[in-house]
């Protein structure tokens, strides 16, 4: 019987997450799952779950457990996911952890990366950010600046800056971060599947240090931990 491989990318807004999760998705043959591009297709979309999520997202905030829990469950269902997946965003809440745990199978082999950058960077970096409004690659002014000024080198695409990336929703969202996901690391070390990049290197170093500390260790399944988790 195959099993799932599940990536979890923790880390603060602007530290790398989105970037990475693309990066290594053509390594490992996973889908990324980002929750805020789902989220943001469904404001666009003008969808019942983008208006339930439009004024929350708009102030920084984080969009309700259920909401989110919903999405990644039935996006989790989809067949190219049925390998595993990289999921960037989620969960973002110990409620959230908690959640997705009831829904890995005995022989899913789970890994959490922290993508660490120490916030006082973080700022600068996410008004820096531009993101292509086709395809979605990620640009920046101080570490991955497009060809043609405006212009995806990927798709020829239009970049955008996202309507979050400014100022005085940042603090917020940083806010959010500490309070309410920061908490996960911890979570996610007494699970026994936690370990950290550092996210100040250059973009293309973190990917090879993501990608080997997922081929190095085998990651945990609920069985090799020996006890009975929230993960079985
Ligand atoms: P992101 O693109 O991951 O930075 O997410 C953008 C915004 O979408 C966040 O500031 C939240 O408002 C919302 N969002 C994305 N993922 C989640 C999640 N797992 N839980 C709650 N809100 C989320």
């Amino acid at each position: 019987m195959s099993f799932r491989k599940i990536v979890i990318l923790l880390g603060a807004p602007g530290a790398g997450k989105g970037t990475q999760a693309r990066a290594i998705m053509r390594d490992l043959g996973i889908p990324q799952i980002s929750t805020g591009d789902m989220l943001r297709d469904a404001i666009a979309r003008k969808t019942q779950l983008g208006l339930a999520a439009k004024q929350k997202m708009e102030a920084g905030e984080l969009v309700s457990d259920d909401i989110v829990n919903g999405i990644v469950a039935d996006r989790i269902q989809e067949d190219d996911c049925r390998n595993g997946f990289i999921l960037d965003g989620y969960p973002r809440t110990v409620q959230q952890a908690e959640s997705f745990g009831g829904k890995m199978a005995g022989g899913d082999q789970l890994s959490v990366i922290e993508i660490a950058v120490d916030t006082a960077k973080l700022a600068n970096r996410l008004m820096g950010r531009w993101l292509c409004s086709s395809c979605g690659d990620i640009y920046n002014v101080y570490s991955r600046t497009p060809k043609q000024e405006g212009v995806c080198d990927r798709c020829g695409g239009s970049l955008v800056h996202r309507s979050d990336d400014q100022e005085h929703l940042i603090s917020e969202r940083f806010r959010a971060y500490q309070a309410e996901t920061y908490p996960l690391v911890e979570y996610y070390q007494q699970v026994g599947v936690y370990r950290q990049v550092n996210g100040s290197l250059p973009i293309n170093q973190i990917t090879d240090e993501i990608l080997s500390l997922l081929q190095a260790h085998a990651p945990m399944t609920p069985a090799s931990r020996g006890r009975d988790t929230k993960f079985a």
